[in-house]
């Protein structure tokens, strides 16, 4: 009878066999729902075969094997093993916590309104409509024929998006004949002559760019486009997923966050109006989740916006591989499987032999350094784009001498008055979020740290709250100081809610909007938010970096920053990497047209190397300044890093399991032949409890992959083998925070 080898969803790394009377070698791939213990699973079958090493009469029989949806591919199959190869996680883990939340359940995934999209478009009568004779009031009616217009087709997430009461009405207008539902037709895009916009001539640095590409459009490389904020990559995104769809082939983007999503889907669905456009994020609900993956896989999807997740999307005609932003730390997933999406899409790329982009104005070094030994091809782009665009004027404000009592120098708040009084916006930016990171008590030295973790609770004045940013535990104000009982205790340093108070009393005319996670909370919000700033409804922006990205603010003519010279002197050896890329990245929103931007940094340190690389915008200086100062330490990229971490109720768990982890690690290497790999000491986490977890971890560090890849074969093999009841512990290869 065939036997099938299951990956299933346990902490073991292993393939569970089960027998089936109905299977073939064509079922590779499909899900399968299985008994396990008591309980039933649904799994992956990964293979098809004759024997077994458990003896026939142990072996149990598959419950079902859903034929719901077509097989994983091979190719995504060998991406998810190399993956679970090389972070070293449980294959059955790594697959089914890649698939879309609705074929992780034990039953067959159905979607009421089919895979395609429906699509509504105004018939004639429809488009006779007289707007005038539509109350004004009725403003869903209103955008919703504003957005029919033109024969513009609209899909059932956009309807979505204009209001939740628009997918009723369009029923009713279908019923009325006003509205057509139609299937999403798939046209190529390559002759589209009734564009609507007229391209954009590139210039010299673009132009050289894409068909630098084109000219190895059908092989593996990895690309660097390198180029400087507002410099236009995103017109060389578009351009490289033109020729991808002339040539049949599929796209997928990669972009860090789910607020750039809808941006730069927007900009997509303007230019390829015939090409089914998907965008796969957290945003989405599991049926939109599901649909999305399903049209990518049959190959109707051509072009696949999404955050990390979405490199796990099965793309059978896949051409083309583009990072944007490639540099962000948020390609790296930080809990259960620590994956870099941005690495496996290289991976991806080149397991099919065809291009991968990685965009950044600020590279991460790992990526710049291949580029210069010519592992990645480096493109660059220098200048801005849009003409007579120039990059900002950076200056410091040196505040050694006089730190202002309300947080804004005399200069900052000077020049913040000259664009109220231009009516230019400006923007603050602070990289904390609340009013104040502390709350003191001046007598005796007491600040309010949360019990679960090893942080200080930040003070949220507005809803009078002591909140964690780490656990979201929160609590309301003590009257008192609970150490030494005096009344005096009070919010020390400032957060965004903090600035905008100052700003609103020192321009209470102005329009002021704070953007952080508190005040964005809300699904959507970001679209408007965005919408207010264009509209130039907004006078001065405060931020966090969730500012900083991606977005485009033609009248912003200022940006100052704010508190920035804490993460100068940080432990962690990436911290200025970070800096940089944040400061780049936010003093890149100003002078993006035609007003010419100006930076203001306030800091104790002006003459420090990387606000002189900021000033100059050498991003190369610094990163070559910083390389050298890696090779001589041992970092990486020179050196590649494996991280143990373990947590446990109790710290005495956590240091016995690292100990044992340390003195196996050591066995191993005495044995191997090649013995560079170097085993450093337990040493406490940078939040040494979390969440009520005491935390700490064992690095481990190589100057050869395949060395460090054999060593944690070995390792991982005896690590999970000890006893694991009150430790839990997880390997991060290329960890990023440690
Ligand atoms: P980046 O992503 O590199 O920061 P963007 O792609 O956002 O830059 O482009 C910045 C601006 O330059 C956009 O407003 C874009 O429309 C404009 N732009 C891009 N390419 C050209 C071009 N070839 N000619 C004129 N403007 C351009
Ligand atoms: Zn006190
Ligand atoms: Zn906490």
């Amino acid at each position: 009878m065939p036997i099938l080898r299951v990956a299933l969803n346990v902490p073991i790394d292993t393939l569970f066999d089960y027998e089936s009377a109905e299977a073939s070698p064509s079922d590779i791939g499909l899900r399968v729902c299985v008994p396990f213990g008591a309980r039933k699973l649904i799994g992956v079958i990964w293979d098809v075969c004759t024997e077994s090493v458990i003896p026939v009469d142990k072996l149990k029989s598959a419950i079902a094997v859903f034929r719901d949806i077509q097989p994983l591919p091979a190719e995504l199959m060998a991406l998810l093993s190399f993956c679970s190869k090389y972070y070293h996680h449980p294959l059955g883990m790594v697959v089914i916590n890649s698939l879309p939340v609705k074929l992780r359940r034990i039953k067959p995934a159905v979607l009421k309104s089919g895979i395609q999209d429906v699509i509504y478009t105004l018939t004639e009568s429809g488009r006779q409509i007289d707007r005038s004779s539509i109350p004004v009031r009725n403003t869903v009616m209103h955008k919703l024929l504003e957005a029919l217009s033109g024969d513009t087709q609209l899909d059932a997430q956009q309807v979505r998006k204009i209001s939740v009461r628009a997918a009723k009405l369009l029923k009713q207008w279908t019923a009325k004949g006003w509205v057509e539902e139609k299937q999403y037709e798939i046209l190529p895009d390559t002759n589209d002559s009734a564009r609507k916009i007229p391209l954009l001539e590139l210039t010299l640095e673009q132009s050289v760019a894409v068909n630098s590409v084109f000219t190895q459009f059908n092989q593996f490389n990895t690309w660097l486009l390198h180029g400087v904020t507002g410099s236009g990559k995103t017109e060389v995104y578009l351009r490289l997923i033109e020729k991808a769809l002339s040539e049949n082939k599929q796209t997928l983007i990669l972009i860090p966050e789910i607020n750039l999503t809808p941006q730069l889907e927007a900009v997509f669905r303007v230019r390829f109006t015939k090409t089914p456009i998907v965008s796969l994020h957290s945003g989405l609900n599991d049926t939109e989740r599901l649909r999305g993956w399903l049209q990518a896989q049959q190959g109707i999807a051509r072009v696949i916006l999404g955050t990390r997740l979405a490199v796990f999307t099965p793309l059978p005609d896949l051409g083309l591989v583009i990072v944007d932003e490639e540099h962000d730390s948020s390609f790296k997933q930080q809990d259960g499987l620590r994956y870099s999406a941005r690495d496996l899409a290289v991976f991806r790329a080149k397991q099919v032999q065809i291009p991968v982009v990685l965009g950044s104005a600020t590279p991460s070094l790992e990526s710049y350094h291949k580029a210069l030994t010519g592992r990645y091809h480096h493109l660059r782009l220098n200048h801005r784009a849009v003409k007579n665009a120039a990059l900002p004027q950076i200056d410091c404000i040196d505040i050694r001498s006089g730190k202002p009592k309300t947080g804004l120098t005399g200069q900052l708040i000077h020049a913040v008055k000259d664009c109220l009084s231009q009516r230019q916006q400006s923007l603050i930016f602070i990289n904390r979020r609340g009013y104040a990171p502390v709350l003191l008590c001046r007598s005796c030295g007491w600040t309010a740290t949360c019990r679960r973790c090893s942080s200080r609770l930040v003070v949220h004045l507005q809803d009078k709250k002591l909140s964690c940013h780490h656990c979201g535990h929160s609590e309301g104000f003590p009257y008192a100081c609970p150490r030494c009982g005096d009344p005096d205790i009070k919010p020390f340093g400032r957060g965004t809610q903090r600035v905008e108070e100052t700003l609103s009393e020192l321009f209470p005319a102005a329009r002021i909007l704070r953007i952080d996670r508190d005040s964005i909370s809300r699904k959507n919000a970001w679209q408007q938010i965005l919408q207010t700033i264009h509209r130039r409804e907004v006078d001065i922006l405060i931020g966090t970096q969730l500012l900083a990205k991606g977005h485009d603010f033609p009248n912003l003519a200022l940006v100052g920053i704010l508190d920035s010279d804490l993460s100068l002197f940080s432990t962690d050896f990436r911290a200025g990497e970070r800096l940089f890329a944040q400061l780049m990245q936010v003093s890149g929103r100003a002078g993006r047209a035609e007003i010419a931007g100006r930076v203001l940094i306030q800091t104790e340190y002006p003459g420090h190397p990387l606000y002189q690389a900021l000033q100059q915008h050498n991003y190369d200086a610094l990163a070559r300044n910083i390389l050298a100062e890696r090779k001589v330490a041992g970092f990486p990229p020179y050196t590649f890093q494996a991280l143990l971490r373990a947590e446990a109720h109790s710290i005495n768990t956590v240091t016995d399991f690292l100990h044992t982890a340390h003195k196996l690690a050591r066995s191993i290497v005495d044995s191997l032949k090649h013995k560079n790999i170097e085993i450093f000491d337990p040493v406490s986490a940078a939040m040494a409890r979390l969440k009520g977890m005491e935390r700490a971890h064992l690095l481990i560090q190589s100057g050869s992959r395949q060395d460090l890849q054999f060593f944690l074969t070995n390792w991982y093999r005896q690590l999970s083998a000890l006893p694991s009841s009150k430790i839990h512990w997880i390997l991060d290869v290329d960890p990023i925070e440690f």
